[in-house]
């Protein structure tokens, strides 16, 4: 199964999202992440051994989910061959750093081989994307948007008749 950890968003949160995709459509073309999938990955597991997923669930329990509001406040793009992947990025919060490393260091204990890279929170907006006029900021993001953070859920992604397809497998409350 390949596995990965994620904060969900609300449907309004999801709406403020697509309004950039939207707006990023108008740049160029690319293939934009479908509204049901927009997530926010903190651990990227692989191809994991379904026998292996009460091990995922021990480390998502021990991990304490605290309240927090990520402040949406920046777009930009990693650079790819294909394409690049355009994204939004967040405000700097020690709230979710902590709550990313914290679920890092039981799943390590958990015996999960994780890459070494350093977090780069972000939303997905769109893949091989290829625009024929740079935008500013201001014209994808006008202003920052705000998001609370309900929990943490392990996603199965699958690709069902060729759609990519996450399929939540268990969430992880918030404390409150
Ligand atoms: P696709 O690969 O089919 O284009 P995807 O990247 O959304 O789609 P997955 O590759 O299953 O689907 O990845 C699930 C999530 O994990 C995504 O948020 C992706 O960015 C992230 N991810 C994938 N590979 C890694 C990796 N090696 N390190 C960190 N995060 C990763
Ligand atoms: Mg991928």
């Amino acid at each position: 199964m390949r596995l990965f950890i994620a904060i969900e968003f609300d449907e309004p949160t999801k709406t403020n999202i697509t309004d950039v995709q939207r707006k990023l459509e108008t740049f160029g073309r690319g293939r934009f992440t479908h509204q049901e999938n927009l997530h926010l990955t903190l651990a990227f597991l692989g191809e994991v051994p379904p026998a292996r997923v009460a091990a995922v669930r021990r480390a998502m329990d021990r991990t304490a989910v605290e309240p927090m509001t990520l402040v949406f406040d920046r777009t930009g793009r990693f650079r790819r061959d294909g394409g690049d992947i355009w994204w939004i990025g967040l405000a700097k919060n020690q709230k979710l750093s902590d709550l990313q490393q914290e679920l890092t260091k039981h799943l390590l204990e958990e015996d999960f081989a994780l890459e070494k890279r350093p977090f780069t929170p972000h939303i997905t907006l769109a893949r091989q994307v290829r625009l024929t006029t740079q935008p500013a900021q201001r014209d994808l993001l006008p202003e920052p948007f705000e998001a609370k953070v309900d929990g943490i859920t392990l996603m199965l992604s699958e690709r069902i008749n060729g759609r990519l397809t996450y399929t939540p497998q268990y969430r992880k409350k918030r404390a409150d």
